[in-house]
């Protein structure tokens, strides 16, 4: 390819609405640009990285024998109405009509249309066990698109669904998937961790997330090094701390005027704020979004509120719920916004954190105006309707399995697996026959990777000052000839006859012959980041050139020959990214 013929249009400065490096990277080498919020085009090297990470997602997907097809991207809505979901997944589902008035979605993911496939097409436990994916856009109207690829409204995804006549097989078909997962990662050149996540609006009973490790990152991990425990912040499990072991004071109400915070309680009170307990609430809403439920959360005062839990313990979607207005709450529960306590509370319902039970002689709201309520027991003056965990695991808390203190890291989610089990095809009543004739729902599992996102975490991790630094395996191109002076005959002819020779052994070269000064050829080469460059000037007259890799800071001089060879000789090494399987334990590299 030679970039005298092709459009490429860098630019010196980045959007300014753009916050990552991997963003700012991604638009300012022209490999992708902005056609309205979150919708985006990619010009000719864009695409081509786009391209080499579908064919790594292929080419480890088609390994385990999964399946590739193609689904329509417009889904009628009587398939979502099938299972619920049109009603349950929020405003994030697009949702659009034909000219008839019916109704369909735009793809967020593709459960519905596979369930349906299958039930059509599939019968027999003599077909079992089989798996399905596809590559396509799939689309989300988020509220607000930012960060480049990361939150869009229309990106590149590949979902596979596995079906399976046993729970034990769904296990098989999961692991299958989660090694094959590392596989892709691996060869994408990324930094990752695999962590326990909450199933969301997918729903089933287990799942995990790739998280590409960032500095900036949506993904908020928590992890131990003693025993490997790792999850999302939504997902990880928090351990009650004991309860301290005193005798129970009688209740007494004591005035703390203009103390609305619990800081500003414990302060007053001179109470340590682990005595405390701390109020949350909120409205829910039903499926037509009316408001249903007034709900009351208590959690120890230091500690957070972790939603997803409490959306997971109150089995509702997580868009049916707000924090409540208290002024408005407060006369129907008998709640006083600031002031607000478990003693006294009605027509709510009242989630108590599990560490809350067996808790003695706390502060809490007396629901009285400037007062609070001192010698609260759990059991005897409160207890909760709903009492599980509800509360946020934090950096330095201890690890919920062994008890040291755990860590905490950012990550960009870039895959995430789920266990879904019969929830869809009982829904729909996809089932297959046993030997018997009878009818049995198939066990299935939903497997799903960002590809457009991958990309740019690559970027994210992969990147210096100047530019981004591809790894080979998906870089646009493999090799940049640049030629110092494009009128110089002699040096054109050797770059060509590199491209040339390169080509004839598989190693993808762009030759930049345009007529610009060698220092925005250096500065594109290094922004758009090919891998290996090999420059072609004033020692083009003896066949020599000098021969450079993107990662290095240092450049050799050698003859032509040479530099065709260690360059085929990298690509060789490095090209599929399959080198890497090195960091990779036996059980991963032998799934299959
Ligand atoms: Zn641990």
């Amino acid at each position: 390819m030679r970039l005298s013929k092709t459009h490429l249009k860098t630019l010196r400065e980045a959007p300014s609405d753009a916050v990552l490096e991997s963003h700012k990277l991604l638009v300012r080498a022209n490999m992708i640009r902005q056609e309205a919020a979150g919708l985006y085009m990619f010009p000719k090297l864009g695409y081509r990285t786009i391209r080499k990470v579908e064919q790594i997602v292929r080419e480890e997907m088609d390994y385990i024998d999964c399946q590739e097809v193609y689904m329509p991207h417009v889904n009628p809505a009587e398939l979502w109405q099938e299972t619920g979901r049109w009603y349950a997944y929020g405003p994030e589902l697009w949702r659009i009509k034909d000219r008839n008035g019916n109704d369909f979605i735009l793809n967020p993911t593709c459960e519905e249309m596979f369930t349906d496939f299958v039930r059509k097409e599939w019968s027999s436990y003599k077909e079992l066990p089989f798996s399905l994916y596809h590559i396509q856009f799939k689309y989300r109207d988020e509220s607000r698109p930012r960060y480049g690829l990361l939150r869009t409204r229309e990106f590149i995804m590949k979902d596979a669904y596995s079906f399976d006549a046993t729970e034990e097989d769904l296990h098989t078909a999961y692991m299958r998937q989660y090694h094959a997962y590392e596989k892709v990662f691996t060869r994408c050149g990324l930094d990752y961790r695999i962590v326990e996540a909450d199933n969301g609006p997918i729903g089933g009973s287990k799942s995990h997330e790739f998280s590409a490790l960032s500095d900036w990152g949506e993904s908020d991990i928590l992890y131990c090094d003693e025993c490997g425990m790792a999850a999302t912040v939504e997902r990880a499990e928090c351990s009650d701390e004991a309860p301290v072991k005193e005798e129970m004071q009688p209740t007494e109400v004591v005035f703390t005027p203009g103390t609305k915070t619990i800081e500003d309680v414990c302060n007053y009170l001179k109470l340590p704020v682990e005595k405390s307990i701390k109020a949350l609430m909120f409205t829910t809403y039903d499926t037509d979004l009316n408001p249903k439920d007034n709900v009351v959360c208590f959690v120890r005062g230091d500690r957070q509120l972790n939603m997803t839990k409490l959306v997971n313990a109150l089995d509702i979607p997580a868009h049916y719920i707000e924090f409540a207005d208290e002024d408005i709450m407060g006369p129907i529960t008998g709640s006083v916004a600031g002031f607000t306590g478990p003693i006294g509370l009605k027509n709510c319902i009242v989630v108590v954190d599990s560490e809350l039970v067996g808790t003695v002689n706390m502060c809490a709201g007396a629901n009285k105006e400037d007062h609070h309520m001192l010698g609260v027991c759990y059991g005897r003056d409160y207890k909760g309707d709903i009492v599980t965990d509800i509360k946020e695991l934090q950096e330095g808390d201890p690890c919920p399995h062994c008890g040291k203190p755990v860590k905490f890291r950012r990550g960009i989610e870039v895959g995430q697996i789920f266990k879904l089990g019969l929830k869809y095809s009982e829904s729909m009543n996809a089932t297959f026959k046993d030997e018997n004739g009878e009818d049995h729902p198939y066990w299935m599992g939903c497997y799903g990777i960002g590809v457009s996102r991958t990309m740019q975490a690559v970027v994210e991790q992969h990147h210096d000052d100047k530019g981004i630094i591809w790894p080979l395996s998906v870089a646009p191109y493999h090799v940049i000839v640049t030629v110092i002076k494009s009128q110089d005959e002699t040096q054109l002819n050797l770059a060509y006859d590199i491209e040339k020779k390169l080509e004839a052994m598989g190693v993808e070269v762009m030759v930049d012959d345009r007529d610009e000064r060698p220092g925005v050829k250096f500065n594109d080469a290094d922004l758009i980041g090919i891998p290996i460059r090999i420059t072609v000037g004033k020692l083009a007259g003896e066949g020599k050139v000098e021969y450079k890799l993107r990662r290095e800071d240092d450049h050799e001089v050698m003859s032509a020959e040479e530099a065709i060879a260690k360059a085929k000789a990298l690509v060789d090494l490095e090209g599929d990214g399959r080198y890497l399987f090195k960091n990779l334990s036996e059980e991963t590299l032998n799934a299959h």
